[in-house]
């Protein structure tokens, strides 16, 4: 017989080990909860670099900027201390055009913030998450991954004439084991099989783009700025890390000439890198292995299904270029965790159809419209129209000079406004 569980979280990256902290106290903590994860081992023991570091191998290069309201949360999940001395305040932001006169800077002074954001290694978040969860007996992490998925709805029907079993969502996993649950939440990230497996409808286009994400060292300090430079083959983003000669680069190039890009040897990969961004930290001088992403924007139609709600990159992902998918995944998860708490308070059940389909009413709107300003951008910014590229020049330096719009854009951009 499976072990039965209140909810069962598949996937432990940012976004369900975030939503597990927050179930933990749920209900007095009388919810059970099962987080699977394939890679649970390897999250609990990884380590990184703390202090001085000596070179760009010393960081993992996948990294994600959190908004403010993103810090805040983790923040009140008492995970911060644990994260602060690895993450990077990143005070301003300085964005240009590389073909014309157009930019713009933000700072977090304007807004009365101490910083527009921070930059922080991926898995150093995680692991902080995990180890949170440790205190906690009504949480059982596995170390497993899940290789099939039966729901009320696309169970077996019955035998004819014999009464039809109460059918309860049950995942399969790799260890020979399976377990059931009321409520099934998909934070198995970008290619989410749940998903697939639940036939949710989703809305996707390639952008023809690749991200090359690696570490490098720069010889002038970054400033604690981020550091933005646009070309018609795509944005790169120059992102601090807690050490001030080495940054996070995030790369987006038509895939192409991405590939081109990703066959340099490192001193014409450091140079090249240099001259994308114009130089402005001085000559890139190391770099850490690189990485590549396809990038795909995808938005599930629905984000619930008969106790199964998409969570994070399952249910949308985003061009990386304002660096907002954690962000929005860290927002659906505040959302959920609130509406689940509600609906214990008033003796719901977790799974109930009402209280998921409140959740998707608050988070679906926001995260389409974070979705379509990402597109506009990225139009706007790989366009090769000569009229286009006058209005954005003329529009970023316009938008510069209006302290007010520029400002309200910040408080947006920190997760202010959700
Ligand atoms: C190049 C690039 C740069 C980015 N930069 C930023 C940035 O600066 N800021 C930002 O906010 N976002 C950024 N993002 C997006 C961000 O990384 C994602 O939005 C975020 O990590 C999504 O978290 P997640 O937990 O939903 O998914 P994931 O991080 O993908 O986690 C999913 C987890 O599920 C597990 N899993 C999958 N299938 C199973 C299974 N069947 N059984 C058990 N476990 C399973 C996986 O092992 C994994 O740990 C970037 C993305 C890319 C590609």
């Amino acid at each position: 017989m499976a072990e039965h569980f209140d909810i069962a979280i598949v996937g432990g990256g940012i976004i369900g080990a975030s939503l597990a902290n927050h179930l933990v106290t749920v209900n007095a903590g009388r919810l059970r909860i099962a987080l699977i994860e394939s890679r649970a081992t390897e999250t609990a023991m990884s380590s990184f670099a703390s202090g001085k570091a000596k070179s760009p191998k010393d960081f993992n290069s996948r990294v994600v900027a959190l908004s403010a309201a993103s810090q805040a949360q983790l923040q009140a999940l008492e995970v911060w201390q644990e994260i602060s001395p690895h993450a990077c305040p990143y005070r301003e932001m300085e964005v240009w055009d590389e073909e014309g006169t157009g930019s713009i800077h933000f700072d977090c002074a304007d807004i009365h913030e101490p910083a527009l954001g921070y930059i922080v290694e991926n898995h150093v978040v995680v692991q902080a998450l995990f180890q949170r969860l440790k205190g906690f007996a009504n949480v059982h992490v596995l170390d497993a991954t899940v290789t099939g998925f039966t729901s009320p709805e696309n169970a077996d029907t019955a035998e004819e004439g014999a009464e039809a079993p109460a059918v309860l969502n049950r995942l399969t996993l790799d260890n020979n084991h399976s377990i059931s649950a009321d409520l099934v939440v998909a934070a198995d990230g970008a290619r989410s099989q749940l998903r697939q497996w639940m036939a949710f409808d989703t809305r996707e286009w390639d952008y023809d783009h690749t991200a090359i994400v690696t570490t490098v060292t720069t010889s002038q300090p970054h400033r604690h700025t981020a550091w933005q430079c646009f070309s018609v083959d795509g944005p790169v983003a120059f992102l601090p890390l807690h050490d001030e000669f080495h940054c996070s680069i995030v790369w987006s190039l038509k895939t192409s000439v991405a590939e081109q890009k990703l066959l340099l040897d490192d001193e014409a990969f450091c140079r090249s890198l240099t001259q994308a961004l114009q130089a402005r930290l001085g000559p890139v001088v190391a770099t850490n292995t690189r990485m590549s992403f396809p990038l795909r924007q995808r938005h599930s139609k629905r984000y619930v299904k008969d106790g199964l709600v998409l969570l994070g990159d399952a249910a949308h992902t985003v061009h990386p270029l304002a660096g907002q998918g954690a962000n929005l995944g860290l927002y659906d998860v505040d959302a959920l965790a609130k509406e689940i708490a509600r609906a214990c308070s008033r003796q719901l059940a977790v799974n109930d159809a009402s209280v998921l389909h409140r959740f998707e009413r608050q988070r679906m709107p926001h995260n389409l419209m974070a979705m379509a300003t990402l597109e506009g951008f990225k139009q706007l910014f790989g366009t090769d129209n000569l009229a286009l590229r006058w209005m954005r020049n003329t529009g970023m330096s316009f938008l510069n000079r209006q302290p007010l719009i520029k400002n309200q854009l910040a408080k947006i951009a920190s997760g202010k406004f959700i």
